[in-house]
């Protein structure tokens, strides 16, 4: 049971970045396979607490390596300006702990332009981009419109690759948005401002998974956002612009042939979602508005409130299943606290009457909840470390899940800091 990987089951924000964190201890390499800077793992541990966009999160312990595969949306000027951070809080980033692969596709500064610009055509249609540049970049690496990584080793061939993509680009920022043309200067200046500093990280990381596999040492990979996001199996058009699955991993980490031998998948306790599209379980009102502040539910990157709804059965099994999770860990059980009675979404009503079913993205707009509930426990169980002493209307509700979801909860975390948490064999 070499590697890992760890991944979300539904809208994102499940909190990956403390399983990710907690469970680094037992890994040699952490590995951020696909996305960019547009979401935030939010980790808090003994140095503080950090919002991590594109580094991964096995940053924090030392002797770990962290890898950049060929999937990310590698913004360099993001990147420094996280590592900054990081490092002004004691965290040592260096090319010892951080690789990146030379096929990582750079994030140019007018995709970030570009997004912000399609989104305000968008007007009131918006797709609820974080605007930082990911559809953009993700359009144009499938084009092969955009620059590797490791092209930053030879300056001359890469001053004639950003020529042609300016030209090409410029005539879509001019032609299509009516925008300022990019210059060449400018766009040099900024691809050999970054891409100085970040060469020292840039590696063939196929080599370095490749050797690490062979010698035994353990990988995990790490995902940003949940399966419903996912750009083949989410909630279309408002997905992610890459894959958020486990089966995608060893690709954009980049060794497509390595091998993972357990899934965890991170569900919360209840359901959020941030931005625009379906989200049928979906709460308003008082209800909403009392979860989203006992669970502290506002966006890691943007500070944006989150939708919130109760647990979601159908997309909860759904996300399982796309994930191939072989265990789950239950997070934020504690924010469910308070409640005298915990609704819970078993399946969804459609004018084709119910379905234990996910939907084809259009059915989900019209889909609507059926909601049962359970007993609340009414006690504080922040403190608590070990399954036995939960409160039986506890283990009653995380038993109903894990029956309903049919994967095993092996974690349950009951608060943010890295030891809040109770494991239960599987
Ligand atoms: P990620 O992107 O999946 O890592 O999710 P987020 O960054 O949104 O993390 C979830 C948030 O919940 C963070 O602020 C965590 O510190 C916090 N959190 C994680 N686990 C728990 C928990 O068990 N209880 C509470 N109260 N907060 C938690």
């Amino acid at each position: 049971m070499n590697n890992g990987a760890i991944v979300g089951i539904n809208w994102g924000d499940e909190g990956k970045g403390r399983m990710v964190d907690l469970l680094t201890d037992h890994y040699d390499l952490v590995v951020r396979y696909q996305g960019g800077g547009n979401a935030g793992h939010t980790v808090v541990n003994d140095k503080g607490k950090f919002a991590l966009h594109l580094l991964p999160s096995g940053v924090f312990r030392p002797g770990v390596v962290n890898v950049l595969g060929n999937g990310v949306a590698l913004d360099p000027e993001n990147l420094c300006l996280e590592m900054e951070d990081v490092r002004s809080k004691g965290v040592a980033v260096s090319p010892e702990n951080l690789k990146i692969s030379s096929r990582a596709s750079l994030l140019l500064p007018w995709h970030r332009e570009l997004d912000g610009l399609e989104e305000a055509r968008l007007a009131d249609k918006q797709y609820g981009s974080t605007k930082q540049g990911i559809a953009p970049f993700y359009s144009d690496k499938y084009q092969k419109k955009t620059v590797l990584a490791g092209e930053l080793f030879y300056p001359e061939e890469l001053r004639e690759h950003l020529a042609q993509l300016l030209e090409w680009k410029n005539l879509t920022l001019t032609r299509v948005y009516g925008a300022e043309p990019w210059t060449m200067d400018k766009l040099e200046a900024w691809v050999f401002e970054y891409g100085e500093r970040i060469k020292p990280y840039i590696c063939d990381t196929h080599i370095l998974l490749r050797d690490a596999d062979r010698a035994g040492k353990r990988i995990l990979f790490e995902a940003q956002l949940g399966a419903l996001r996912d750009l083949d199996f989410g909630i279309y058009p408002y997905t992610t612009s890459s894959s958020t699955t486990a089966a995608y991993a060893p690709i954009g980490a980049g060794m497509p042939s390595i091998r993972i031998d357990r899934v965890m998948g991170v569900v919360k306790a209840y359901s959020t979602c941030v931005g625009e599209g379906p989200f049928v379980c979906e709460l308003f009102g008082e209800e909403a508005e009392r979860l989203r502040e006992a669970g502290a539910e506002y966006g890691a990157k943007t500070g944006r409130p989150r939708r919130v709804g109760p647990m979601d059965l159908v997309a909860t099994r759904y996300g399982v299943e796309v994930q191939g999770a072989t265990e789950l860990a239950l997070t934020k059980l504690d924010v469910l606290s308070d409640m005298e009675k915990i609704p819970v979404c078993v399946r969804y009503r459609t004018s084709q009457g119910e379905t234990d079913d996910f939907l084809f993205p259009t059915l989900l707009a019209s889909a609507r909840p059926v909601i049962e509930y359970v007993p609340g426990w009414k006690c504080d169980i922040s403190a608590v470390r070990r399954w036995e002493d939960l409160p039986r209307a506890a283990q009653d509700y995380v038993n109903l899940i894990q029956s309903a979801v049919g994967a095993p909860i092996t974690y349950i975390s009951v608060g943010p800091e890295r030891d809040s948490y109770i494991h239960r064999e599987g």
